[in-house]
């Protein structure tokens, strides 16, 4: 995947990002590497499913590319965000790169986790340092938890779960907690009030409720409806939960430009459509289509959800 994004080995972005607005990925882990194997993972099956945290790159590598082409990306980023198509929080230099970055980036800096390894004393206080961390809660119960994260045999999502909300009442950063809704396999009355006791607990800024709306890595990944979303965010609203349903949501940029190269890293990394590419760069999706027309479309992978054509490097 990496000799196809053009000189970055670690960096990628800006990306779409629904949570964050135009995100500056930092990719400190090898593709699908995790610790889970969600049904509903935007970059493909895990490969390799494991807790065990260990060096996977060198993190003065990561942070000499990342302090190189900052400075001449930085206008227009909202954030910088430390993510990876596996789970960030198994690298043990995460904390180094927190600081590190922390040192020349001036604005935020982020850490998306699927929150398994808060369990660990190590991952919480690495992370303390970051400006904003989003952990994910899709699952209360064992059951619902297996069928929608299949997570490593020694996880337990409960005691994830009560990690969560620890570290949500140590951290002083952005917390934004994330929920994902499969239909017919986490979106049931029972397993949502169960999150809600949880969230209840937690101290975070906002909840926000979202769904598949990607090519998920497993059919059986299935989006609920934009009215349930809405209905559900009304029902944690009622138990005083601070909560917002996110569409397929990205700033809206204007008057940008965008190369052939650049529309080119961003699909090696994320499935975006026409519209998600035509918002990150700013230009209008009659020239993403022109761009497209002059790809050679046997390297993308494309797949149709809900009526829209994703498209992703193979
Ligand atoms: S969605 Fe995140 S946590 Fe789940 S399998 Fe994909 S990379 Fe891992």
């Amino acid at each position: 995947m990496y000799e196809k994004s053009k000189g970055y080995r670690y960096l990628f972005g800006p990306v779409p990002s629904r949570r964050l607005g135009r995100s500056l990925g930092v990719d400190i882990i090898p593709h699908k590497i995790c610790t889970l194997n969600c049904i509903y993972c935007e970059v493909g099956r895990t490969t390799s499913c494991t807790t065990e945290r260990q060096r996977f790159y060198d993190p003065d590598e990561i942070i000499a590319e990342l302090r190189e082409f900052y400075p001449g990306l930085k206008d227009g980023l909202d954030i910088v965000t430390i993510t990876g198509a596996g789970e960030p929080t198994l690298s043990s230099d995460l904390g180094y790169i927190i600081n590190e970055a922390k040192k020349f980036v001036d604005i935020p800096v982020g850490v998306l986790t699927n929150s398994t390894l808060l369990t660990d004393p190590n991952v919480r206080s690495e992370l303390m340092n970051a400006d904003v961390v989003v952990p994910s809660i899709d699952a209360a119960t064992k059951e619902t938890y297996k069928h929608v994260c299949a997570p490593h045999r020694s996880l337990d999502i409960e005691e994830i779960n009560r990690a969560l909300i620890g570290f949500s009442k140590e951290y002083k950063g952005r917390l934004l907690i994330e929920i994902l809704l499969c239909r017919g396999v986490n979106d049931n009355r029972d397993e949502i009030e169960k999150i809600a006791e949880i969230i209840t607990q937690c101290d975070y800024e906002i909840v926000q409720l979202n769904t598949v709306h990607r090519p998920p890595a497993f059919s059986r990944a299935v989006t609920v409806a934009p009215e349930f979303l809405i209905d559900t965010a009304l029902y944690l609203k009622s138990k005083g939960i601070n909560v917002e349903p996110v569409g397929n949501y990205i700033r809206d940029f204007s008057g940008g430009h965008m190369t052939g190269e650049e529309m080119d890293r961003l699909l090696t990394m994320r499935p975006c459509s026409i519209k998600d590419i035509s918002m990150v760069f700013g230009v209008t999706e009659s020239t993403v289509q022109e761009k497209l027309k002059s790809a050679d479309l046997s390297e993308f992978e494309i797949t149709n959800v809900n009526g829209e054509d994703f498209y992703f490097r193979k």
